[in-house]
């Protein structure tokens, strides 16, 4: 296992094709079998599952994740890689490599939407949390996700209410998943090695979410609302996304609600937001 994660191999096949790697796609690569094979534990595998790969790169994942599953989507947006990974890969009969930008893909029209499906990717860093984000609202059926992160991305999705990197996104990932810190990755577990520490989380789609809501987009676009003026109450942020309802029926609500209508979003927890949000609504 993990033949991929030795340097001199890595260097062997990217000097094959010329390949001159990219900071702005994060294309780092996971050197370390112990760590490769800590994931795959952490996924729990199985041969009928169905997985998904964002930014397979030169394969180190994927050749592991299409001996143990069912079915792998494999996704890569470079032109070099991509072209590298269909060669060393081979195209075995359950993998589906799709060669695009994972933003702009639409992954409930490649992928069966509702049914059970696990993602594992050493994730490119500067699309970590939008990337997370879609995932979840497009394809329903998703049940976990082991991924590796900026430690910056992961402290900020563990944080409690109060401290200062909680924030929307601690909000609305939360809304979705349980997410529990696997292991810390130093630098130098990639070749080359990236300038931050990552970490390793496992993301459990909850059974049912936390709270009721009717539409997760709307919800969300009030919670970015909360936090979009951190120096701003929270009646005062609201009122801008709410112009119909006046700033001081906003401020009634959280009274009511037992907050003090001049309290900062970073304080209130998932439920308080599902509380507000549902006494915002009603006045609509
Ligand atoms: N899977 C490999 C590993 O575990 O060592 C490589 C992971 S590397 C951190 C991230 C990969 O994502 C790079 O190969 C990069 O080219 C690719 N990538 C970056 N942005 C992407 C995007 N928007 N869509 C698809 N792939 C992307």
């Amino acid at each position: 296992m993990g033949e991929l994660t030795k340097p001199t191999m890595i260097r062997e096949l990217l000097g094959r094709k010329n390949i001159k790697l990219t900071r702005r796609l994060g294309q780092h690569f996971l050197v370390d079998g112990n760590l490769l094979s800590i994931m795959i534990k952490a996924a729990d595998l199985r041969p009928e599952d169905m997985v998904l790969e964002v930014g397979a790169g030169i394969g180190t994942l994927t050749e592991e994740l299409i001996r143990l599953a069912g079915k792998v989507w494999a996704v890569e947006m470079d032109d070099r890689l991509f072209s590298l990974l269909r060669d060393y890969l081979d195209e075995p009969p359950n993998l589906i490599l799709i060669h695009g930008d994972a933003m702009k893909l639409n992954f409930s029209e490649i992928i069966p939407p509702e049914e059970p499906l696990k993602v594992i990717s050493n994730l490119p860093y500067n699309i970590a949390t939008p990337l997370l984000l879609k995932l979840l609202l497009e394809l329903p059926g998703l049940t976990s996700l082991v991924v590796t992160v900026q430690k910056e991305l992961a402290d900020r999705y563990l944080s409690p209410p109060g401290s200062k990197s909680y924030g929307a996104t601690t909000v609305k990932l939360n809304y979705y998943c349980e997410i529990r810190r696997i292991i810390q990755l130093p630098p130098s577990v990639f070749l080359p090695p990236p300038k931050i520490h990552s970490v390793m989380l496992k993301l459990e789609k909850r059974k049912e979410t936390p709270v009721r809501v009717d539409d997760p987009e709307e919800f969300f676009r009030f919670i970015d609302a909360a936090f979009a003026q951190r120096r701003k109450t929270l009646s005062n942020s609201l009122s801008s996304l709410y112009p119909s309802i006046n700033g001081k029926e906003i401020a009634r609500i959280m009274e009511e609600l037992g907050w003090n209508p001049s309290e900062r979003a970073e304080r209130l927890n998932l439920d308080d937001f599902a509380k507000l949000y549902g006494g915002i609504r009603g006045l609509l």
